[in-house]
């Protein structure tokens, strides 16, 4: 089984009442031999439209946290725990979600086994904790699911609504919390991604 296998059955899944509602089903894409998987929560209506993660203004956002602390998007692998729009951007159902974790995002994982798991937001880290979590308390912090190394983070669309930069602010500690994701990615012992570069936050955000 490859990736491309799966996510062609993936594309005309109807396994759940998602199916219904969606223009397109939105696997995931990048490198299939990343170190590092990003996984969010759910389509948008740009991701519905297009097929493809994390490209409307959340995903632009996650776009210039990657490039500013030098991790590029093409060198890590997306996707979210429903491949299938929920209407109105509703938080999934968790039979939804379970149904579409355990059809596709576990194969996913399992193909690409990335060394480092980066759940966007409770909802996914909902899924790989097996319980309610805030991710105001678990951002940030090193877990493990089945082996893989866990670093929560604020969903960029939480950070979209939470505009301020201040110090201990969601945005300032997204800051604090890419940073210490690069340096476990360069520590991980293969070709670095990139040099860090020198921004300041005000430029990041
Ligand atoms: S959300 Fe997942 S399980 Fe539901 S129809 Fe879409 S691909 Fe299938």
């Amino acid at each position: 089984m490859s990736l491309e296998l799966l996510a062609a059955q993936a594309r005309t899944c109807t396994a759940c009442r998602l199916a219904a509602t969606r223009l397109n089903v939105v696997f995931g894409e990048g490198n299939p031999d990343a170190q590092l998987m990003i996984v969010g929560e759910g389509p948008g209506e740009e991701e519905d439209k297009t097929g493809r993660p994390f490209v409307g203004k959340a995903g632009q956002l996650l776009d210039k946290i990657l490039e500013a602390a030098g991790i590029p998007r093409e060198s890590i692998y997306i996707s979210n725990i429903v491949k299938c729009r929920p209407p109105a951007n509703r938080v999934p159902l968790p039979d939804e979600a379970k149904t579409c974790t355990t059809l596709w995002l576990n194969k996913q994982l399992e193909l690409i086994r990335p060394q480092i798991i980066v759940p966007l937001g409770a909802t996914a880290c909902e899924y790989f904790l097996g319980e309610k979590v805030s991710i105001t308390k678990i951002r940030g912090q090193w877990l493990e699911w089945q082996g893989i190394k866990l670093f929560p983070m604020f969903h960029p669309a939480y950070l979209l609504r939470n505009p301020a930069r201040t110090p201990g602010s969601p945005k300032h500690l997204t800051w604090l919390d890419i940073q210490e994701l690069k340096k476990a990615l360069d520590s991980l012992g293969e070709k670095p991604s990139r040099a860090i570069k020198t921004v300041s936050q005000e430029s990041l955000f």
